[in-house]
């Protein structure tokens, strides 16, 4: 098998029009085909400057190199994340978990309503730039919301995330201006639980 040396920029597994009205056609475009391309150049960039200077002998700036380059790769898995975890309202989209995902929300947070409460209010009060994500500690096989800083800092390192809602400026601005709580309250008529529940099967019983 080949294998692939630097990072590319997934299709859409939807048309840019089919979120709305949750995401517009043009918010959508702006953020994959912008934002997230910029860190899936932005992680390549390095990786050509860090093959570049190992190939010349020269020294890199490790502490800065690193920094940005967990962040480009941070950016690009989540956002990569994202885009699977969504679907068009009514096909595929909204509705509440079932199977395992439904049963370990349930063990967890008591019922569906506790933890969309709970994981709308980790996505309203993430800091600045930031994430709100379902993960689940392969130890405990407890479902853990996670508030991630960025794209990288706050991760809990070996923890499967499940599902992400990005909640950066450039995700919800076009459509909600300065209204995060609006976007977030919307974001559940668009979640793929199908494909939430199949990372959750595909972590618990591999
Ligand atoms: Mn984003």
């Amino acid at each position: 098998m080949e294998t692939q040396k630097f990072y590319t920029l997934p299709p859409l597994p939807y048309g840019y029009g089919d979120l709305a009205p949750a995401i517009s056609e043009e918010q959508l475009r702006l953020h994959h085909d912008k934002h997230h391309n910029a860190y899936v150049v932005g992680a390549n960039g390095i990786l050509e400057r860090m093959d570049a200077a190992r190939k010349n002998g020269t020294d890199l700036d490790m502490k800065a190199t690193l920094k940005e380059l967990s962040f480009h790769i941070g950016g690009h898995i989540l956002h990569s994340l994202f885009w699977k975890n969504l679907a068009p309202a009514g096909k595929g989209g909204g509705g509440t978990p079932t199977g395992a995902l439904a049963d370990a929300c349930m063990a967890e947070f008591g019922s569906f309503e506790r933890f969309k409460k709970e994981f709308s209010a980790a996505a309203v009060s993430a800091e600045g730039s930031g994430w709100a994500a379902l993960t689940l500690c392969k130890k405990t096989g407890r479902p853990i919301i996670m508030q991630i800083e960025k794209h990288n800092t706050n991760v809990y390192p070996n923890f499967a995330i499940l599902m992400v809602l990005d909640v950066w400026e450039h995700a919800y601005y076009l459509d909600y201006k300065n209204d995060r709580g609006k976007f977030v309250e919307n974001f559940w008529q668009i979640v793929n639980w199908d494909k939430v529940s199949k990372r959750l099967e595909k972590t618990v019983y591999r």
